[in-house]
């Protein structure tokens, strides 16, 4: 039986960590199971025609909110191609309604709910077994004993003899039986790469899958360092640590920034989603000796209205939070990423303008403004109606409008995050913003808010810029800007040549020089 494990990653840069668990564990011991990767980006027909070619007797599909759609539509055309290839989905994205998904879409064989791994190797077992070869059984006893050994598959639900039927859930994996996912595939150097120390979250918030699994369980000590060993050794670029919150425990952290400090290879990074209230002294202590760029943080903040923040389960003390991210960047070696959310209960379009601030003056590297998804199976989409939530309905669920935000103002908010991203987050415009936000502006929302309204009044939104147009369209914001504050269009001129000198290579600084300042 010749399997295919694949998924359609949001980006090619993105590498699924997912796909190689259940690669690592269902591969060997004489299994033909094969791995590919694709993006959202590829044409439908190529990932069609490149599955079908492969001849397999079952695609199992990792099913997230980027790529759920495009699944379902590709999966359906490869049964009606090829109507012997089984189709299996799993992932976050089909485990919450996984019956109605089962129920609605007949080319759907098998849909694994929760962690996959234990599941697809046991179900694969099944499968490879049903014909009975060497026990001597009749048709109809290999029909009834591959009936009993699929309802002996945990986490499996699945359609047999026209009849679907439910599994009970699957226990959680011990995570050290887990293969490190790395053991057949060789990284791509050119890719992100993830890891996973641990799993499950110990926080509780309304709009998050994570929190449905409330028990943590972490690799070993032994077996974290032994992984670690093995991206230091191959001078991996970047490594994402995809723990829900990876200093759930403290001891447990420091022990490994301490190995990673103590065995750094001069060249890897680290990511690492940080709770930044539970970042102590010893902690802050420890990282000031890490070489810069080693690791690089990112600190959901979320909200600072404590009414919204305490209305999504997370704790309303944000004042540790927002201190602690300021502790980090004072290091100076870490990058700090820090999270908002728009859209959450009780936060208004102003309310969201102070959170923004707070946010911001914690001069974080990067500031990304998300906006509330509500996800099956969450919490706040269970309380939808409660807060008059609209939302799209189709993935990824995206929040339209609430009881405290309009749609205007949440389609307002997308444009001052385009501009947040291509200025603030891009780097690149330190002087000119640093000048923009606090001798311009009345606060940092408002510069962004006012450039926004003039990147989308001059129908900038509708190109690509390169860089170098980027400066060109701030100077222009600037002129734009001098008609009210008077005089300080010249001096934003003379920022922004500084910034665009210390950020652009002298040949692009000569390539603008002889085009100009005009756009
Ligand atoms: S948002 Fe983060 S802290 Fe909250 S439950 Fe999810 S993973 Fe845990």
């Amino acid at each position: 039986m010749k399997t295919l494990i694949t998924t359609l990653n949001s980006q090619y840069i993105h590498s699924n960590l997912a796909v190689r668990y259940l690669y690592s564990a269902a591969a060997g011991d004489g299994r033909n199971v094969h791995l590919r990767e694709f993006t959202i980006n590829n044409e439908d027909s190529y990932i069609y025609g490149e599955i079908l070619k492969g001849d397999y007797d079952m695609v199992a599909f990792s099913c997230y909110i980027w790529n759920v759609e495009k699944t379902i539509y590709l999966a359906e055309n490869l049964k009606k191609a090829a109507p012997h290839m089984q189709i299996l989905l799993g992932g976050p994205e089909v485990s919450h309604d996984a019956l109605d998904l089962l129920m609605e879409n007949r080319f759907v064989d098998y849909i694994i709910q929760g962690e996959g791994e234990q599941s697809l190797r046991k179900l694969l077992d099944v499968l490879e077994t049903e014909d009975g070869s060497g026990e001597g059984l009749g048709t109809d006893e290999v029909h009834q004993k591959k009936g009993a050994e699929l309802a002996g598959v945990d986490g499996l639900i699945y359609r047999f003899d026209g009849k679907v039927f439910i599994n009970q859930a699957a226990e959680p994996a011990k995570m050290d039986m887990l293969s490190f996912p790395y053991r057949y595939i060789a990284p791509e150097n050119d890719k992100i790469l993830y890891y996973e120390s641990s799993r499950g979250c110990p926080f509780n918030c309304a709009y998050c899958l994570s929190s449905l699994e409330r028990r943590v369980r972490s690799l070993s000590m032994d077996r974290i360092f032994e992984d670690l060993r093995y991206f230091l050794l191959k001078e991996v670029k970047q490594v994402k640590f995809i723990d829900r919150t990876f200093n759930f425990d403290r001891k447990r952290a420091l022990e490994i920034f301490k190995y990673l400090i103590e065995n750094d290879n001069g060249v890897t990074n680290f990511h690492m989603e940080i709770c930044a209230d539970l970042i102590d002294n010893d902690t802050l202590q420890l990282l000031r000796t890490a070489r810069k760029g080693l690791f690089q943080f990112e600190i959901g903040v979320q909200s600072t209205n404590r009414e919204a923040l305490f209305a999504v389960n997370r704790s309303a003390d944000v004042v540790p939070v927002l201190d602690n991210i300021c502790n980090v960047v004072a290091l100076g070696n870490i990058e700090v990423h820090a999270d908002l959310i728009a859209g959450l209960p009780f936060e208004d379009y102003d309310s969201f303008t102070h959170s923004f601030n707070n946010v911001y003056m914690t001069k974080a590297h990067k500031i990304h403004l998300g906006f509330l998804k509500l996800l099956k199976g969450t919490a706040i989409r269970k309380s939808a109606e409660k807060y008059g939530y609209a939302y799209r309905s189709k993935p990824p669920y995206e929040v339209i409008s609430n009881s405290f935000i309009s749609a205007k103002d949440l389609v307002r908010l997308h444009q001052v995050e385009h501009v947040l991203d291509l200025y603030y987050n891009r780097g690149g415009f330190e002087k000119t913003l640093y000048y923009f936000t606090t001798e311009v502006a009345t606060s940092p929302f408002a510069f962004y808010e006012e450039l926004a309204d003039y990147y989308y009044l001059k129908g900038y939104q509708n190109a690509s810029h390169k860089k170098e147009d980027l400066y060109r369209i701030l100077d222009a914001f600037a002129v734009y800007k001098d008609r009210t504050a008077k005089g300080c269009g010249p001096y934003i001129h003379g920022l922004l040549e500084e910034d665009l000198r210390a950020n652009m290579n002298p040949e692009a600084v000569k390539k603008f020089e002889k085009k100009g300042w005009e756009i």
